[in-house]
């Protein structure tokens, strides 16, 4: 009967999913060696602010160049990051380069630039020593309060034995700041936004997308600013793409928004050539 069962498994592995299989093997094998090749960068998307148009903040990007596979998008490899627990490696990376860049910029443009780093569950409860570390190197570089942001999801904080309100209140004492990415899709419980110290709410673009149109996602918009407010907390829109969009949130007070309309994510070289070279040269 075993037997059986293990046959009739296998019929059910059909050729495509063995392809996929396969794929995925080769996937994990090139992303384990994708550190010591380097082929990892970050790209930088501007947060802006709208009531004034500012720039101070960007969101860090992860950005992975395979040599034959060329461009492989984050939504396809941090998932098998994650799974693999490579995420710790490749996010301990991320998080030493966002510092040293948000320094580097503090030092030749005199002026702060926010960075924004997302952090994957997985990392907020396994990093470890990395975690350590990377604060002692933030107390070397002397970035300042407000210096970085860390990106975390809702349902990080329903899981309370994750430690992670020492840990938030670790990045206060550090001057980092926090924000709830994608806020509105996970699994919520409002409790625990009085519970958290939260300084950002970034509103999921799948809320942003339809605003114009669809009038539930007006008012859902429009509460979620509110409340945060009301709550002490700042809002990021992410994937703004149109004038209309902007317009509407500016005047329902959202703060900050982010997406293609500002621009798209860009490399470190281009981002401080569009947005902290002119900017200075404008001033
Ligand atoms: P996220 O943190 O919500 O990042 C926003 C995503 O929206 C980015 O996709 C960005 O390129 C995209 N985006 C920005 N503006 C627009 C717009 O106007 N329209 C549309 N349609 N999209 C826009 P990206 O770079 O592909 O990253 C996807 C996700 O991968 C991120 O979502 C984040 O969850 C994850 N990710 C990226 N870098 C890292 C990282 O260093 N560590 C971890 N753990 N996750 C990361
Ligand atoms: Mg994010
Ligand atoms: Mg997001
Ligand atoms: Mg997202």
């Amino acid at each position: 009967a075993a037997k059986a069962q293990g046959r009739n498994r296998f019929n059910f592995f059909t050729p495509s999913m063995q392809e996929y299989a396969h794929f995925r093997m080769h996937l994990i094998q090139d992303l384990r060696l994708a550190l010591e090749r380097q082929e990892f960068s970050l790209f930088f998307q501007p947060i802006v602010e709208l009531k004034s148009g500012d720039i101070h903040k960007a969101e860090v990007l992860l950005r992975w160049q395979h040599e034959t596979r060329g461009y492989v998008s984050p939504a396809d490899f941090i998932p098998v990051a994650e799974e693999t627990g490579l995420i710790l490696e490749i996010g301990a990376w991320v998080l030493e380069q966002a510092a040293r860049q948000s320094k580097e910029w503090q030092q030749k443009h005199e002026r702060i630039v926010q960075l924004s780093i997302n952090k994957s569950p997985i990392q907020f409860r396994d990093e470890g020593e990395y975690f350590s570390r990377w604060m002692s190197l933030l107390k070397e570089l002397q970035l300042g309060p407000g210096g970085i942001c860390v990106e975390i999801t809702e349902g990080l904080l329903l899981d309370a034995a994750t430690g992670v309100s020492d840990k938030l209140l670790a990045y206060r004492d550090a001057g980092i700041q926090v924000a709830l990415d994608d806020f509105g899709t996970g699994y919520s419980s409002l409790a625990y936004l009085k519970k958290f110290d939260i300084d950002y709410l970034k509103i999921d673009q799948s809320f942003i997308r339809n605003l114009v149109d669809d009038s539930s996602d007006h008012s859902l918009c429009e509460a979620i600013i509110v409340m945060a407010h009301k709550l002490g907390m700042k809002v990021i829109a992410e994937g703004v793409e149109s004038e209309d969009q902007r317009e509407l949130l500016r005047a329902m007070g959202c703060d900050y928004a982010q997406g293609y309309l500002f621009s798209r994510p860009m490399s470190a070289a281009e981002f401080e050539q569009e947005f902290l070279l002119d900017a200075k040269a404008n001033a």
